[in-house]
């Protein structure tokens, strides 16, 4: 029987790449304890800051949003009805229960009333519909935060996601992208800074925290993302990872450390200038989101 190292006890989580034995309790410690050395790390925000915690309803966002309360963080959450059917509907259900419990706001924007549901824009955009969709949920969470006074936007990636997105890149030689591919993105020409402070937890670590902590969490992945080559690298990576722990983490951090600096010194900033319609920035006079809405509302005219 394996025995928590803090507290002799019935150790209930083993983690191979730290070498670690926990009980509930010092796992839940162990997890809040990660994420604030993160957030420091990375000088993502302190506890002056109002924080926006962007949430699917899954594991990851619900994981982050908990532990950034325990931590003391002011942090409310931002939901973005996309209307995929009854995927959408159980996680806004289960995104609104818990904040229900935690007592905290959760505001929401629904695709429904802004412009068109998911499913509907590949009639009006011929990107895959992942594009398109991470495309509209950060303007949305972008104009949100700003116009409701939020200085800084979290999201619940890990370091799954992060490692998989960092070894499609390379293999790509995307260096374009490996200059933006830091956990925090900072406050400039009309964004809000965005901050990743799962980005050192493993997929695996931030279910076992929704389980333990008696999260209630969407399980199931959004049905358009079935089949991303994403998926394949995650594949990839945890078979590395299960012969040797630790490669995942070391791959990523000691890309942060040692990588990122050096190509961060080449980095050339793409012009923006704000939306004529909607001010939010752009590289062109008419941001993608606007774009979409008038082709959405000359088709509706037509009809
Ligand atoms: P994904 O792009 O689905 O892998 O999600 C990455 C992160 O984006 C999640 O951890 C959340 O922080 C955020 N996110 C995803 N879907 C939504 C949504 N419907 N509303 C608000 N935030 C979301
Ligand atoms: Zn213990
Ligand atoms: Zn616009």
């Amino acid at each position: 029987m394996r025995k928590c190292i803090k507290c002799g006890e019935k150790a209930q989580v083993y983690l191979p790449q730290h070498r670690l034995s926990l009980c509930k309790q010092h796992y839940l410690e162990w997890f809040d304890n990660r994420v604030e050395k993160t957030i420091k790390e990375f000088k993502m925000f302190t506890r002056k800051d109002k924080v926006l915690v962007a949430v699917s309803g899954g594991k990851d966002s619900l994981s982050l949003w908990k532990s950034l309360i325990n931590l003391g963080y002011d942090a409310d959450g931002f939901y973005i009805n996309l209307g995929i059917g009854e995927y959408s509907q159980k996680s806004y259900e289960l995104a609104k229960s818990f904040s229900e419990k935690v007592g905290k706001t959760l505001h929401v924007v629904s695709l429904y009333k802004e412009m068109v549901p998911i499913p509907e824009m590949r009639k009006y955009d011929s990107r895959p519909a992942c594009s398109v969709c991470g495309t509209v949920k950060r303007y949305y969470m972008n104009k949100f935060a700003k116009e409701n006074g939020y200085k800084i936007i979290a999201t619940g990636h890990n370091l799954d996601d992060e490692a998989a997105v960092l070894f499609s890149n390379t293999l790509n030689w995307s260096v374009e992208y490996l200059k933006r591919q830091y956990p925090v993105l900072p406050e400039e020409d009309g964004f809000i800074r965005k901050v990743k402070p799962l980005c050192k937890i493993s997929e695996k670590e931030s279910a076992m925290y929704a389980v333990l902590s008696g999260i209630d969490y969407i399980e199931e992945e959004c049905p358009f993302s079935e089949g991303a080559t994403s998926i394949d690298y995650k594949m990839f990576l945890a078979q590395l990872e299960e012969k040797s722990p630790g490669t995942k983490l070391r791959f990523y951090s000691e890309f942060l450390r040692k990588m990122y600096p050096i190509l961060k010194q080449s980095e050339e900033k793409p012009k923006l200038q704000p939306c004529k319609i909607c001010g939010e920035p752009s590289t062109n006079e008419i941001c993608a989101v606007c774009n979409l809405k008038m082709k959405i509302s000359q088709k509706e005219a037509k009809a």
